[in-house]
C-alpha cells in the first residue's frame, strides 16, 4: 500500500483487491475503456492486467462495476434473450440449429483457425451493408490488438484465433459511445460477459446494434508462453525470430516463428498446448464455466473429432439463423445441420464435460475454503446431478497438481529446461489418460461391462 492509501488520501477501488491482486482478470480491456479518468492502461507486452494511476483515480468503481474477471449472470441474462422458438439445454445452453461448414474463398479456408466462417461472414454483413463496421483482431508487433473497421482488407488479414488476453474492449467501448453504430464483432465469452456489464451501467451503448459471433474459448494463456514455446524450438524469443501465428497453415496449424530473413520455424498445435495450457494458461480460465459463449447470437468452434477444417455453429438466436441463411444464400459459405453423433463427439459436447463441469466444481470448492472465485449463477446440481461431488475431487486436485507445478523452484526449473516443462505439461494437460496403466485401467472396464451385459442378456434370453 502507498504512502497516500495509508493516509487516507487515495480513494479505495474495489478492482485492484478483489480483481487484480486476485488473479482474476482476463484482460478484456472493459475497465480501461470505461474509466473517466483515463488512469487504468494495459501494455501487452507487460502483462494483460492493467495498470492504475491510482493518484489521479477518484474512487467512482465503474471499472470494477463492468469486470468480468469477478463473474457474470449467464442464466440471467440468457433468461432474459430467449425466445419460444429456442430450446435451452443445461449443458449448452440456448439452441436454435446446430450448423456446421467453411468459407467458399479458399484462401481463408486454409488460413483460418477452423473453417473460416467468421471472416467470411464478417465480409458478407459488410458487403451487403447489414452493418458499419466489425471488430477483428489482427496482429502488430507479435501481440493482438483490435481493429474496428469496415475495410474487407484487414478483416481479411485477421483471420485466426489468437490464444492470449486480448483487451478488445478498451478500444470498443469508447468508439461506440462516441458514435454509435451497427457492428458484428468476435468475442470470447469473458469479452461479452465485460460489454454485457458494461451495457447495463452505460446506457449510451444500448444505441449500437452488435451481432454477436461468438468463440467457443477453452483458455488464453499469458504472452510468456510465447519464450517457453520458442524454447522447445531451440530459439531464443524474443530476440532471434518473430511470432506471427498461433495456428498457421492447414487444420489444425502451428505456432509460427519467422526469421529475419524470411525462414520459419513451427510446432503444431497439439504439442505446443502442451507446453501452453498447464503452465500458462490464466488462472481465470481455470475457474471459466462460460466456454460455451451462451450469450452469443451464435458460438463458432473447432470440429475436432476427425480433424477437419470445418467451423461447428451453434446457432442461439434467431438473427443468428438470418445472417447465416443470407451468407449461404450469396455463396460466401457452405453449411449443413449437423447429426446428433456429430454435435456428440465435437466441441459442443466436450466444453460442458471438459470446462463447465471443472470450473464449477472448482469454483464451489474454492467458495468453502473462503477463497476467491469468479461468481456465476449456473446451478450445479441440476447440470450435473449427482456428479458434482465426486468430480470436484478429480477437478480441485488436477487444478492444484497444476498450480503447485507453476510454483516456487518448479517455475523456475522449467523455464530452464523446456523439454522437461513440454513433457510435465503433456502429463498434466491429458492427466488422468497419462498415468502408467490408466489406459489399460480404462479398456480393462469396458470389456467387463460389455462381458457382462452379454452374460446378462444371455440369461434373459434363455428364461424367455
Ligand atoms: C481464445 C480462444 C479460445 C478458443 N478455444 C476454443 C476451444 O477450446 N475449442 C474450440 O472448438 N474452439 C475454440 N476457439 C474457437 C476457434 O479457435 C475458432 O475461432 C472458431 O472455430 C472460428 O473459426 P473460423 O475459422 O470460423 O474463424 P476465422 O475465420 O479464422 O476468424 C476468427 C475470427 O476471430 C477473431 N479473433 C481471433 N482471436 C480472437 C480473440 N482472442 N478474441 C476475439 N476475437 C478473436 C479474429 O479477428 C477473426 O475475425 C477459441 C478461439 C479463441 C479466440
Ligand atoms: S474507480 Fe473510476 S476513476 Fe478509478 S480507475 Fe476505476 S473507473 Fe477509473
Ligand atoms: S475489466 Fe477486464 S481487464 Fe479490467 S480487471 Fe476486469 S477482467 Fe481485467
Ligand atoms: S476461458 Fe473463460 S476466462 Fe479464459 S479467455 Fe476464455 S472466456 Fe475468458
Amino acid at each position: 500500500m502507498s504512502n497516500a492509501h495509508a493516509q487516507g488520501r487515495l480513494p479505495k477501488i474495489r478492482i485492484r483487491p478483489e480483481v487484480i491482486d486476485k488473479n482474476l482478470c482476463c484482460g478484456c480491456g472493459a475497465c480501461v475503456g470505461v474509466c473517466p479518468t483515463g488512469v487504468l492502461s494495459i501494455d501487452l507486452n507487460k502483462s494483460h492486467v492493467p495498470l492504475i494511476d491510482e493518484s489521479k483515480c477518484t474512487g467512482c468503481d465503474l471499472c470494477y462495476d463492468v469486470c468480468p474477471g469477478r463473474g457474470y449472470p449467464v442464466a440471467k441474462w440468457v433468461g432474459l434473450q430467449r425466445d419460444e422458438a429456442t430450446r435451452m439445454f443445461v449443458d449448452r445452453g440456448p439452441v436454435r440449429k446446430y450448423l456446421m461448414g467453411h468459407s467458399l474463398d479458399p484462401e481463408i479456408r486454409l488460413n483460418s483457425a477452423s473453417g473460416g466462417i467468421a471472416t467470411s461472414l464478417m465480409l458478407h454483413l459488410l458487403e451487403t451493408g447489414q452493418v458499419d463496421d466489425v471488430v477483428v483482431i489482427g496482429m502488430e508487433n507479435d501481440r493482438p490488438v483490435a481493429r474496428l473497421t469496415h475495410d474487407p482488407q484487414v478483416v481479411r488479414e485477421s483471420v485466426g484465433s489468437k490464444y492470449g488476453p486480448v483487451p478488445m474492449l478498451e478500444t470498443l467501448i469508447p468508439e461506440l459511445r462516441k458514435q454509435p453504430r451497427r457492428i458484428a464483432m468476435t468475442v470470447t465469452p469473458c469479452q461479452l460477459g465485460g460489454w454485457r456489464r458494461a451495457v447495463e451501467r452505460i446506457p449510451k451503448l444500448r444505441k449500437s446494434s452488435v451481432l454477436t459471433i461468438g468463440l467457443f474459448c477453452g483458455q488464453v494463456q499469458s504472452y510468456d508462453s510465447l519464450i517457453s514455446i520458442a524454447a522447445t524450438l531451440g530459439i531464443q524469443y524474443p530476440g532471434d525470430a518473430k511470432f506471427t501465428d498461433w495456428r498457421y497453415g492447414p487444420y489444425p496449424g502451428s505456432a509460427r516463428f519467422e526469421f529475419p530473413d524470411g525462414t520459419a520455424v513451427e510446432k503444431p498445435l497439439y504439442p505446443w498446448l502442451d507446453v501452453a495450457v498447464p503452465h500458462f494458461s490464466l488462472n481465470r480460465c481455470f475457474l471459466c464455466p462460460d466456454g460455451g459463449n451462451w450469450l452469443a447470437d451464435m458460438t463458432l468452434g473447432d470440429i475436432h473429432s476427425g480433424g477437419n477444417d470445418e467451423t461447428v455453429t451453434v446457432c442461439r438466436t434467431r438473427r443468428a439463423v438470418d445472417v447465416l441463411a443470407s451468407a449461404q444464400d450469396a455463396g460466401r459459405i457452405a453449411l449443413q445441420e449437423m447429426t446428433t453423433s456429430q454435435v456428440e463427439q465435437c466441441v459442443i459436447r466436450h466444453i460442458s464435460r471438459s470446462k463447465m463441469l471443472p470450473a464449477i466444481a472448482r469454483n464451489a470448492w474454492l467458495e468453502k475454503m473462503g477463497k476467491p472465485h469468479p461468481a456465476f449463477d449456473y446451478d450445479g446440481e441440476a447440470l450435473f446431478p449427482g456428479r458434482l461431488k465426486l468430480m470436484a475431487i478429480f477437478w480441485v486436485w488436477k487444478y492444484r497438481l497444476t498450480f503447485w507445478c507453476r510454483g516456487g523452484w518448479r517455475r523456475a526449473f522449467l523455464l530452464n529446461h523446456p523439454r522437461v516443462m513440454e513433457k510435465t505439461g503433456h502429463f498434466l494437460y491429458y492427466f488422468p489418460a497419462t498415468i502408467p496403466g490408466w489406459k489399460l485401467a480404462i479398456r480393462l472396464k469396458h470389456k467387463i461391462t460389455a462381458f457382462r451385459k452379454t452374460i446378462t442378456s444371455f440369461f434373459k434370453f434363455k428364461k424367455a
